[in-house]
């Protein structure tokens, strides 16, 4: 492929564990100045007067390589002292914080009580960790999901996702705050100087439809070349809820139901090959080209391999579209 099409500007939009694998893997194929990561926020919580955004954190953490390989949350090599003093003292302990992904809580709180937002106090902990590519919060405005459950009604995705595990079974989703969230400072931007948006294999529900329905975002993306990665392989999530939110909500959990999802945005598709069976018929029905491919990401040197096969697929059809793509540039200055 031409050095000049491999430096196109791209966006990545995503969640937490699925997202950071798949921008950890962009980090490697894209120089750092051509990639921005915009990341959810409506998982976040305030808990012990901290401000704790779960996703931003994923992906800082995993593009800083220091984030826990197993539990797809918070940091390697953590201890619990805190906890267990919480713990001993009768406090709340659903929500489990180590004690070094604490001291990050406590700086980013302290910032933020002095007004800074959550968008520039993320671009220099990332500076401050050695991550390259800039990773946006897609807003700073607060946005939180409301799970609406049928055994316990509605509640905060931390308190479904964590303190009750998933288990509760889901009616559908709302995003407080929504309506007047406005998009971070740079993210219109960095969405209108792309060629390419990526929506990384996060879970489409709950990770990248609150990015999506932020207003602007949405508009940004008209006319873009938007590829987006199934999380759902084989009818199953890798990790997290997804699977069981298509299943709950009456969907077969697929990743034909996830291109079904974002038909209205795509001009392409990604599947694994355990799925190649589904590539004719998500054709034919969205109407957008398929890659078949793997779409694994463990171990670790496989997100690069998986993040470099859906760039090539997204820049062929980037170029379809934009056959002056030359004039484009690299990083669009042209
Ligand atoms: P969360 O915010 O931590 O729940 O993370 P995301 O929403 O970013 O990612 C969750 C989704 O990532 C799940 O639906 C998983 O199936 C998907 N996922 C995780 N690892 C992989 C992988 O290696 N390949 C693919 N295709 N999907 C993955
Ligand atoms: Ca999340």
């Amino acid at each position: 492929m031409a050095a000049q099409s491999r430096s196109l500007p791209a966006v990545v939009l995503s969640g937490g564990v699925g997202g950071a694998r798949f921008a950890w893997g962009m980090a490697r194929v894209l120089p750092a100045e051509a990639l921005t990561i915009i990341v959810n926020v409506a998982d976040d919580l305030e808990l012990f007067g901290l401000y704790i955004s779960p996703d931003v954190d994923t992906v800082c953490y995993t593009l800083a390589d220091l984030e826990d390989p197993e539990r797809g949350w918070g940091r390697a090599d953590e201890t619990w002292h805190a906890m267990e003093t919480v713990a001993r003292l009768g406090g709340p302990t659903w929500f489990r914080l180590g004690d070094r992904d604490l001291g990050l809580h406590l700086e980013r709180t302290r910032r933020m009580a002095q007004g800074e937002p959550l968008s520039r106090i993320t671009q220099d902990f990332c500076r401050r960790l050695g991550v390259a590519p800039k990773v946006l919060p897609v807003t700073d405005d607060p946005v939180r999901t409301i799970v609406d459950t049928v055994e316990h009604g509605p509640l905060p995705f931390q308190e479904y996702f964590v303190r009750y595990r998933t288990e509760p079974q889901v009616r559908g989703f709302r995003f407080v705050g929504i309506e007047q969230a406005r998009p971070a400072a740079g993210v219109l931007e960095a969405l209108q100087h792309a060629a390419i948006v990526l929506i990384a294999p996060s879970n489409p529900w709950v990770s990248v439809d609150p990015i999506l329905a932020v207003p602007g975002v949405r508009a940004a993306l008209q006319g873009k070349t938007v590829v987006a990665v199934s999380p759902i392989i084989g009818g199953r999530t890798v990790k997290g809820p997804a699977a069981k939110m298509f299943r709950e909500l009456g969907l077969e959990p697929s990743a034909l139901s996830v291109a079904r999802h974002y038909a209205d945005l795509l001009s392409g598709f990604v599947i694994d090959t355990e799925d190649a069976s589904l590539a004719p018929r998500i054709q034919a029905e969205v109407g957008v080209p398929v890659l078949v491919t793997e779409t694994l990401m463990q171990p670790k040197p496989r997100r690069e391999q998986v993040a470099r096969s859906v760039w090539e697929f997204a820049v062929a059809l980037y170029e379809v579209v934009s056959p002056a793509s030359s004039a484009h540039g690299p990083l669009g200055e042209g």
